[in-house]
């Protein structure tokens, strides 16, 4: 009886010490919000804090010429408010924006009216070329440096860790500069980079873009925005300064100037995402690039209909056509596995450690 006793209490202690270890390492869900070819990406971190990364278009119809009005129509901030909700998130613990153009920063406005927004993270003001090439963006800057105010604000330099909990978040590109050094275990030669890169499709604010590499435990994601140009090569090529990803979020939404193989060389994701509209990124090169890369799977928001591009099978992508608003949600173990949702079908994929 006693002998039962003690095995019946070890079983609870160990049941115990189960529960604990799971509850202790939570996973990381990643959410790409379909903004309809803009950005939106919100991480709930395994402490239970929200971090977006760009916060979609401006205004009902959410295009380049709209500007921010009433939060309760404005189509992407309200997306991003679904998803905070899906997650359980009531707040935006940290905002990054890549960079100032309103297909990444135009939703700031009305997001912020919808939930509270403590930290901003960004580079500096957007020249006065930036502002020719595409108008509105010295308007956007300017409404959101006010609201950045009232809270509080980094503006980090490459290689710079954000202050984040339970994530190792390491600034990779940002204002035009990238890393000056190889990040730890990177650095290797690139035996696959061309003598120069794709040039940038706009040269202002994309190559300015505020990039991050995301670790968690084993798990690492890369987020460069629309990083495009001579600091998208100079992450990979001549050396590789990142290091490799499990999951890449195909710079400047899958447009042709996101294409390098040398990039995927280097970075082997396993899982790459376009977020992508069905005219806007997702362009021929890429799809190139990745169909002569079979090790990687990818993934896209939205069918796309440019000239000459190959869809993925339709159970990786998460918009066929645009009665639908789905995102496409990673939830990854410290370990390294991960899953990858179709908010579309339901249906999820594993990607074992
Ligand atoms: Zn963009």
């Amino acid at each position: 009886m006693i002998r039962r006793t003690c095995w019946l209490l070890a079983t609870i202690l160990l049941t115990g010490a189960t529960l604990s270890a799971q509850s202790t390492s939570r996973p990381l869900v990643i959410y790409f919000v379909d903004v309809e070819g803009g950005q939106a990406t919100l991480i709930k971190t395994p402490a239970g804090e929200g971090f977006l990364i760009d916060a979609g278009f401006p205004g009902g119809t959410g295009t380049f010429q709209s500007t921010p009005g009433a939060p309760e129509s404005a189509r992407d901030a309200q997306r991003i408010l679904a998803a905070a909700r899906d997650a359980g998130l009531t707040q935006i613990d940290h905002l990054m924006l890549t960079h100032y153009h309103a297909d990444h920063s135009g939703g700031v406005i009305e997001l912020a009216q919808l939930m509270p927004i403590r930290h901003f993270i960004d580079h500096a003001a957007p020249s006065a070329e930036a502002e020719v090439v595409v108008p509105g963006t010295q308007a956007l800057y300017d409404a959101y440096v006010a609201l950045r105010a009232k809270g509080t604000h980094t503006e980090p330099k490459p290689g710079d860790h954000l202050a984040i909990n339970g994530l190792d978040v390491v600034v990779v590109s940002t204002a035009g500069e990238v890393l000056p050094t190889p990040l730890d275990g990177a650095g290797a030669t690139n035996s696959a980079c061309a003598s120069a890169g794709v040039p940038a499709q706009e040269k202002t604010e994309n190559p300015r873009s505020t990039g991050i590499r995301l670790q968690y435990g084993k798990f690492r994601f890369l987020d460069i925005g629309d990083l495009s140009g001579p600091p998208q090569y100079a992450l990979t090529c001549p050396r590789n300064l990142i290091g490799e990803a499990d999951v890449y979020l195909i710079a400047h939404h899958g447009g042709a100037d996101g294409s390098d193989p040398a990039f995927f060389a280097a970075v082997k994701p396993r899982v790459a995402v376009f977020n992508n509209g069905p005219r806007k990124g997702a362009q021929a090169p890429t799809f190139a690039t990745l169909a002569q890369m079979p090790s990687i799977d990818g993934w896209q928001l939205h069918r796309s209909l440019n000239q000459g591009v190959t869809n993925l099978p339709d159970e990786r992508i998460a918009n066929l056509d645009e009665s639908t608003s789905a995102w496409i949600k990673i939830t990854a173990q410290n370990d390294g596995s991960f899953t990858v949702t179709n908010g579309r079908t339901g249906q999820t994929k594993a990607y074992p450690r």
